[in-house]
């Protein structure tokens, strides 16, 4: 993957928390699945629930490395309702929850595109500064994806989890197990490592104001 052309403000002040100007410093990443519910699995019988673990993890690690703060809503293998990943949000300021997900791209569709998802707000149950906050964020983080050559989709759709989660939610669907580029994204030590460290960069740059 190419290197990260993108700037990390870091010395910016900030004094505003309106929905454009916010700098998130607290990452809650949320493996996707767990325990009894192994989300897609591939026709070799790798799981959804496993890549996504592995994928927080990675993550949460390159962030933790880099002085951020992570949080993990699970680090092993378990089952958990939504508002129990939302918990390590309570009371957060400045925070962002990123739920990781596989997409469920076939064969016939080219590459591996990574989809991003906010809540629409259709619901009438997400406070409007979080849904406008999600939008922010996860619309900056398609922008860094893409110069870091990912072909990146972005979805509005109702969110069980930013129904309880007291910070804005972005779902991240990476590749899929289905076809070959997808698999090889995420299942290939190497690719799997350069995702990683691409999200985290992603991530860290998105959360800038
Ligand atoms: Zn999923």
């Amino acid at each position: 993957m190419p290197e990260n052309n993108v700037e990390e403000k870091t010395s910016e002040k900030q004094t505003e928390t309106s929905a454009d100007n916010i700098r998130f410093d607290a990452f809650i990443l949320d493996a996707g699945h767990g325990g009894i519910d192994p989300g897609v699995v591939g026709s070799d019988g790798i799981k959804e629930k496993d890549l996504t673990l592995s994928l927080a993890q990675g993550i949460g690690q390159a962030l933790l490395s880099r002085g951020k703060q992570a949080l993990f809503t699970r680090t092993e293998d378990r089952a958990m309702t939504a508002s129990q990943r939302a918990a390590l949000t309570k009371n957060r300021k400045n925070a962002v929850l990123v739920s990781l997900h596989i997409g469920r791209c076939v064969e016939a569709q080219a590459g591996a595109p990574i989809t991003l998802a906010w809540d629409n707000g259709q619901t009438g149950q997400t406070p409007s500064v979080f849904i406008e906050q999600s939008r922010i964020f996860g619309e900056k983080l398609a922008a860094v994806l893409r110069e870091k050559t990912y072909v990146v989709h972005t979805v509005t759709a109702p969110l069980r989890m930013q129904r309880t989660s007291e910070t804005p939610v972005v779902l991240v669907e990476c590749g899929c197990l289905e076809n070959g580029a997808g698999r090889q994204m995420l299942t290939d030590e190497t690719n799997r490592n350069a995702l990683i460290q691409s999200l985290a960069e992603a991530i860290m740059a998105a959360a800038a104001p």
